[in-house]
């Protein structure tokens, strides 16, 4: 198999499996509890809140551990609404995951959406102008890179016009923690959404950041003391663990991982871009190559992967998420794509952890034989 769906969900690395098994088999006690055992789960727990901290470059209070970004984008939205009612705005943008724009249909505030431009970026100086011309903006939540086709956004910049403004700013950064480094300090935002299972670790862990600045966090779920109250229930030590392990893994080999998506991205695109009938979506701006994405005039994506898929290559239309409930992708809309782009385009997304340059050479090949044989 030629697994390049790894913007959907990535294989969990020995290192987070081993991780996994390891607290799971021996240190399975409740962090919370106070005897040596449940002390000795608190020191995994530490460690590592402390690893992650290291490679996000924020202080060990910031982490709230969540199931995965879902709950995080949802935790952050719904805590604005809890504070502020009715009487308040949100911005973002269409080109936002599910898990940010179907919250958002269901708060009681106003939502508006800024307009990317036609390669999928959010113009910062866009946003200047909103928010020099509206009141009661709350929040701002924009991605850090889109899961359709990889768009990097200017998130300092975006946060520092939020700063300038004093308007919160969060960034769901599913796609990018992982991919290349962050620096938090140094980006300057206020909340960030991640999910283990896209960078090696397991499905159902993830967290939010939160700015140790910000101090009027709501309470949506109401239990037990653990995480300070915010995010009552037993701490999930082993997935937490596991999503360290997964993280520092791929931070080890941060450099090999960007050179390799950049050779696998640039390979497919410099040998089909010869057919006039294929075209990329999102091209020319600062992209996160593990995601390429593209149409081939004329033939339906359905199809495409059908084709791939006897040949065992996944690859997936759009974003896992919406499969089966929209047929068109709404970042590809958002950018200005027709109905059919919308519909048609293929996503192939790597992970240079399980993907070689021999499974690239052989889809290559595989769509320049579609392309000859079917347009
Ligand atoms: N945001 C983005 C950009 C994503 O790609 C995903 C997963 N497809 C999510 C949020 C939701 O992540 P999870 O399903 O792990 O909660």
């Amino acid at each position: 198999m030629i697994y390049l769906d790894n913007a959907a969900t990535t294989n969990m690395s020995i290192q987070a499996l081993d991780g996994y098994l390891s607290v799971s088999n021996n240190e399975w006690a409740n962090p919370n509890s106070a005897h040596s055992f449940g002390l000795t789960s608190k020191t995994y727990l530490d460690e590592a809140i402390k690893i992650i901290c290291n490679y996000i470059n924020c202080e060990f209070n910031e982490l709230l551990f969540t199931s995965g970004a879902t709950e995080s984008n949802n935790m952050i939205i719904n805590n604005i609404n809890k504070l502020y009612r009715s009487n308040y705005s949100i911005v973002t943008s269409k080109m936002e995951h599910e898990s940010i724009l179907n919250p958002l249909e269901n708060i009681q505030g106003n939502v508006i959406y800024l307009k990317p431009n036609k390669h999928g970026v959010i113009e910062p100086s866009k946003l200047e102008d909103l928010l020099n011309n509206s009141e009661n903006i709350k929040l701002v939540t924009i991605q850090f890179v889109n899961n359709e086709i990889g768009t990097i956004q200017h998130i300092k910049s975006l946060a520092n016009v939020c700063k300038k403004h004093d308007v919160l700013f969060h960034t769901d950064a599913t796609q990018a923690i992982g991919q290349f480094e962050i620096d938090l300090k140094e980006l300057g935002i206020d909340f960030l959404s991640a999910s283990a299972h896209k960078f090696n670790g397991p499905k159902g862990v993830g967290f939010l950041y939160v700015n140790d600045n910000i101090k009027n966090i709501q309470n949506l779920m109401f239990g037990g003391h653990q995480q300070n109250g915010k995010r009552p229930g037993t701490i999930n030590v082993a997935g937490i663990y596991s999503m360290a392990k997964a993280l520092e893994n791929r931070m080890q080999q941060i450099d090999i991982i960007k050179n390799c998506n950049e050779l696998y991205s640039d390979k497919i695109e410099n040998m089909l871009s010869r057919f006039n009938s294929f075209h990329i979506n999102g091209k020319s701006v600062n992209r996160s190559k593990h995601i390429l994405n593209f149409y081939i005039d004329d033939l339906d994506s359905d199809f495409i992967l059908n084709e791939l898929d006897n040949l065992d290559i996944c690859a997936s239309s759009g974003s896992a998420c919406s499969l089966g409930y929209s047929d068109f992708s709404n970042t590809l809309l958002s950018i200005g794509c027709s109905k059919w782009i919308a519909q048609n385009s293929i996503r192939l997304s790597f992970d240079p952890l399980i993907n070689s340059e021999s499974d690239i050479n052989f889809t290559i090949s595989t769509l320049i034989n579609i392309i000859k044989n079917h347009v």
